[in-house]
């Protein structure tokens, strides 16, 4: 059991974050903030995978106007993430998005910081603290010889002091980079240090194949520790791709059940059906249903010798045979089938549990 840190609650239009709820996934948008029914074509597929909150990035004043369409008919809360320029901010909170990723030390004078926090204490919208390694003050990046996590902590605690100085609080906090050890050192240290909820992501992690593996130890280490009130996994390319993933760290912790647990053999001698082929097309189904809101096993085994087992251990499952395989339900078996039916009935099964039409 995974004993969470207590972080300050923070509430993102719907969804809270810290303080103990449950972790939340979110994501970025990769279209072009402009262009609104592209973005929000792709906040409803992100929502749809399991994503709960969704960020965009703000370039320019035309993107800011395209908020309020967007952030009133997404259905995740909105971030605005905004670099520099602090009449975007104020723009894009006159446009009601529920959140702002900001770096106050990052947007001149202290008169700015002013407004800015005038703008977003009315609604209360909270503000996240992003440190990137790779973008680390010139001064800190003096200071430490190079991108380290005392100089990442000490570029957060920087701009926490600038808003809290202003007596604004509502806060999240990231300190993100390429690094996994650097990650997981500067999320330690702050750890010690505040109690506002941190979004966890290893930055620029790459794509599938390096992307999950880092974000998985990344990630998946500090909530093991208990740190941690929000993840977003980083891969190139389409974003809707990180939500699986997401998802799967969080269900692999026990932290969340919203994902369907595949077991599947590594095939051997003894198997007689095409396994992997099986196993794949599953997979690639499991990943269009719905979210879920309680755990769901389901095996997929080569052979008579093992595969019964783990598959009367599962909700679902099929253990293969000759050409033939057997169907099973909590360990019974409902079904001896050709191989080619195999992964019809099984889905067909899956679908009726999850869309409510049977119970188990
Ligand atoms: Fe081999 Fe059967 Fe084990 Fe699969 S379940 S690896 S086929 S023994």
């Amino acid at each position: 059991m995974i004993l969470r840190k207590m972080t300050k609650p923070v509430q993102v239009g719907s969804v809270t974050i810290g303080g103990g709820t449950p972790i939340v996934v979110q994501s970025m948008t990769n279209t072009d903030t402009r262009d609104i029914s592209s973005t929000l074509a792709q906040i409803h597929t992100l929502a749809e995978a399991g994503c709960e909150i969704v960020r965009l990035a703000v370039l320019d004043a035309d993107a800011a106007k395209a908020l309020k369409v967007i952030a009133a008919t997404s259905p995740l809360p909105v971030i605005a993430d905004i670099h520099f320029d602090y009449r975007l901010a104020i723009q894009a909170v006159e446009q009601g998005i529920h959140g702002l990723r900001l770096n106050p030390g990052n947007i001149g004078a202290r008169w700015k910081v002013q407004e800015v926090v005038n703008a977003v204490r009315e609604q209360q919208i909270p503000i996240r603290i992003g440190v990137n390694a790779g973008s680390l003050e010139k001064e800190l990046l003096e200071k430490y010889g190079g991108p380290t996590a005392a100089g990442m902590v000490e570029s957060a605690l920087g701009h926490i002091r600038l808003l809290e100085d202003e007596g604004y609080n509502i806060l999240k906090v990231s300190l993100k980079a390429s690094s996994v050890p650097l990650m997981l050192e500067a999320y330690r240290k702050i750890n010690e240090v505040i109690d506002y909820p941190l979004h966890l992501g290893v930055t620029e992690a790459g794509t599938v194949r390096s992307g999950v593996v880092k974000s998985a130890i990344g990630i998946g280490t500090l909530l093991a520790e208990g740190i941690g009130d929000t993840i977003r996994v980083s891969l190139t390319g389409d974003p809707v791709r990180e939500i699986p993933v997401a998802l799967e760290i969080l269900r692999v912790l026990n932290l969340r059940q919203r994902s369907v647990e595949l077991i599947s053999c590594p095939t051997c001698g003894r198997t007689q059906v095409d396994l992997a082929a099986l196993a794949e097309k599953v997979e690639e189904q499991l990943l269009l249903l719905p979210p879920l809101d309680r755990p769901l096993k389901v095996a997929v085994m080569g052979c008579a010798v093992n595969g019964p087992g783990e598959a009367r251990e599962a909700d679902f499952g099929i253990a293969g045979g000759k050409g033939v395989g057997l169907l099973f339900r909590k360990g019974e078996i409902i079904a001896r089938l050709p191989e080619h039916e195999l992964l019809a009935a099984l889905l067909h099964e899956i679908e009726d549990y999850v869309r409510g039409h049977q119970k188990l």
